[in-house]
């Protein structure tokens, strides 16, 4: 582990008038005596000043630059204070009486431009933590914006010990990391101040963080003031400790070679090739994830295309969900579900059912996807026992279908080439070909091919006796290869399904909560199924949670009219986990956000920009296709153009731009969080269009 000094620090106070400006001066000083190129940044001022020209400036960062004797060019000084308001009030007040919005993107660019100038930016908040920035937004939000430690400046007197532990305990329930506490002494006895002496003693013990300095009163403020303080703590090694201090929070493991070769020592790594990933020089290691973005040990931002295997819908650590599971993760943890309940499992199911199209109305949860499948089909043919019906002990399945990986799912979505070890163990179903696609049937108007059905119609009028149930992903087959195809084709089989009395399991896993642009996939062909299964996105990927739900009808028939009777009815299936009381908050979170923030009203506009940027991709390769749909975009590169081996390449080199995406064999695609802003979906869509050029000019590599 090395440490690495951040990019800046951000200094909050417990309250207006603590001292946080004087001390973000002291702070500049002590850095730039220890060697260390470090500017202010005042990113909200309100309260403007007027200077002899007549012109509005920020007035603490004006002290800043005075009291630290730093120079600053005025491209530099917009950058160091991006909002300036002339009432003195509150930011979300002055902004309201000057109708302006105060945008986070614009402080985020300002300090990100300012931080690759400079070596370390100090950020000086406005008033304390919860100070509101609009309706929606505080400080904290500010904070976790630019990813900044903070510093907590307190006064050291009385009253002081009940705000400081309230201010370090909302920046810890937000997951803020505060580097240290700073206390200011307000009045010149306050040195021999017994209260004050002892409120540094019992903070400095129980505030949890480290007490970086307490400043002393300063009858007069003045550059040579201020320059003796910082000379003093100087002497006493205190800059060289707030150094460590303030690297303290980036102690990355920056050796990534270490963790690789941990990594490849103990890790085995999901659908990976051993060989070829201990080989592979394009793997980073990631450290923490945010919006689009995962971000790795070094700090290097990778946009995430596929969404991390197609969970985090609503963007990776989305603020309504982290904090659901924060709050509820102190009050409760596991719980069991069987002769049991717990509310969070009661509402999420009462929510999920009135969002599922139909009688879809009784949900049983599991973790994963593949065991939510399983719990479907087992569902599927003890319907039928259930109800004495004989001989349902098949299931129709497409082609180029995945649904998960334990033996069930993958009798299934058997595949030669993954499964050949287990053909012996799988049960044998009827797979039937898959509906047409892509350059057959696109989602932007063309007509899609009836005769596509003919074969799922042919082999359910001829095996229906011995059909349990059909299973479909519905509208887009996705590891199959993003195989997008007609609602047509769903409103069909819903209706021969129920006039065959065969059940019909949607796998929403993939295409659920809003991927292909509905809340359910479904709901584009107007279709209720019997059963549908969900997982992946309805945490966001915040915790593992999948569910299957079913119709009343089906629910009923599992129960006993008489539990000691001999032939018992009860669904003898659970899993440890099943509801578990945090992924249940999490999932009841997502599902408020995708309504609070109409996640799916702002889908379609990202979704022409998806679909339009796919069409320009597929133009880069001859014979490829391509097609989109909600927030899916694909692109099949053709064999005579490389297939599979050209879309890894081109794969390696957009991840090397900076986008992380992972192809299915021949088929190029993205699937990023639905919250990707328009920048984001366009940025990724042109670096994959680079990696695709790069590859196609350089036809040795691939
Ligand atoms: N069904 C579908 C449609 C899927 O896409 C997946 C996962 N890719 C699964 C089932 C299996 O889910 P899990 O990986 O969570 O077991």
């Amino acid at each position: 582990m090395i440490g690495e000094l951040n990019k800046g620090i951000f200094i909050t106070g417990t309250g207006t008038g603590v001292g946080k400006t004087l001390c973000s001066s002291i702070l500049l000083r002590l850095l730039r005596a220890e060697g260390i190129d470090v500017v202010p940044m005042k990113p909200i001022q309100t309260g403007s000043e007027i200077d002899a020209a007549g012109n509005h400036f920020a007035p603490d960062l004006d002290f800043h630059l005075r009291m630290a004797e730093i120079e600053a060019s005025a491209e530099e000084l917009k950058l160091m204070n991006p909002y300036l308001f002339k009432p003195a009030c509150s930011p979300h007040l002055a902004a309201e009486i000057e109708q302006r919005t105060i945008e986070f993107s614009g402080i985020t660019e300002a300090f990100d431009e300012l931080s690759t100038r400079r070596k370390f930016v100090v950020v000086e908040g406005a008033g304390g933590v919860f100070v509101p920035i609009d309706s929606k937004n505080t400080m904290m939000d500010l904070m976790l914006e630019l990813e900044l430690p903070v510093v907590v400046v307190a006064n050291s007197q009385l009253g002081t010990i009940n705000h400081t532990l309230l201010t370090l305990e909302a920046l810890k329930s937000r997951g803020i990391n505060v580097s240290g506490l700073i206390l200011t002494d307000h009045d010149s006895n306050a040195s021999d101040d017994f209260i004050a002496n002892d409120n540094t003693e019992l903070l400095s013990k129980i505030a949890g963080v480290p007490l970086l300095m307490r400043v002393p009163f300063l009858s007069e403020i003045s550059v040579q003031s201020i320059s003796d303080v910082s000379t003093n703590f100087q002497k006493r090694g205190f800059g060289k400790s707030l150094v460590s201090s303030l690297t303290a929070n980036k102690l990355i493991d920056s050796n990534l070679a270490q963790l690789r070769k941990i990594d490849h020592q103990h890790l085995w790594h999901a659908f990976t090739d051993i060989n070829r990933f201990e080989n592979s020089e394009d793997y980073t290691v990631i450290e923490r994830s945010k919006g689009s973005y995962l971000i790795d040990v070094n700090g290097n931002k990778h946009l995430d295309g596929i969404s991390s295997w197609w969970c985090a819908n609503l963007g990776h650590g989305n603020k309504k969900i982290i904090s659901a599971l924060q709050s509820r993760s102190r009050e409760i943890q596991q719980c069991i579900l069987g002769d049991l309940s717990h509310s969070d499992a009661i509402y999420l199911a009462e929510e999920l059912a009135a969002i599922l199209p139909g009688d879809l109305n009784h949900v049983f949860f599991a973790s994963d996807g593949s065991s939510a499948v399983e719990a479907s089909l087992k569902i599927a043919l003890q319907y039928w026992w259930n109800r004495d019906v004989q001989g349902k002990k098949r299931f129709i399945y497409l082609a180029n279908s995945y649904h998960g990986d334990t033996l069930g799912a993958i009798s299934v979505g058997f595949i030669e080439s993954f499964h050949a070890s287990l053909t012996d163990f799988v049960w044998p179903n009827y797979p039937v070909k898959s509906p047409l696609t892509t350059d057959l049937y696109t989602g932007n108007g063309k007509d899609w091919d009836a005769e596509s059905f003919a074969p799922m119609e042919k082999l359910l009028v001829e095996r229906a006796s011995e059909v349990a149930a059909v299973i479909v992903e519905p509208l887009c087959q996705a590891a199959g290869g993003m195989r997008i195809y007609s609602p047509d084709y769903l409103k069909r089989l819903r209706k021969l399904c129920s006039e065959l009395g065969v059940l019909l399991i949607a796998d929403e896993i993939a295409v659920g909560f809003g991927r292909t642009g509905t809340m359910f996939a479904c709901q584009q062909a107007d279709v209720v199924p019997d059963i549908m299964v969900l997982g992946k996105g309805m945490t966001s990927g915040a915790f593992p949670m999948s569910a299957t739900v079913v119709t009343t009808e089906i629910y009923n028939s599992f129960r006993n009219a008489d539990p000691f009777a001999e032939k018992n009815r009860t669904f003898f299936h659970g899993h440890t986990f099943s509801g578990h009381p945090l992924a249940a908050a999490c999932a009841r979170a997502a599902i408020k956000v995708f309504k609070d923030e109409k996640i799916l009203e702002l889908l379609p506009e990202k979704s022409a920009i998806l679909s339009e940027g796919f069409v320009q991709l597929a133009k880069l390769i001859p014979g490829s296709s391509s097609n989109a749909l909600g927030m899916i975009g694909m692109l099949k590169v053709p064999a005579e153009s490389g297939g599979a081996k050209f879309a890894a390449a081109a794969a390696t080199i957009a991840r090397s731009l900076g986008l992380f995406i992972r192809p299915l064999g021949d088929v190029l695609y993205l699937y990023p969080p639905l919250t990707t802003s328009a920048v984001e979906l366009k940025r990724m869509i042109d670096i994959l269009g680079e990696g695709i050029k790069r590859s196609l000019s350089n036809p040795g590599k691939v």
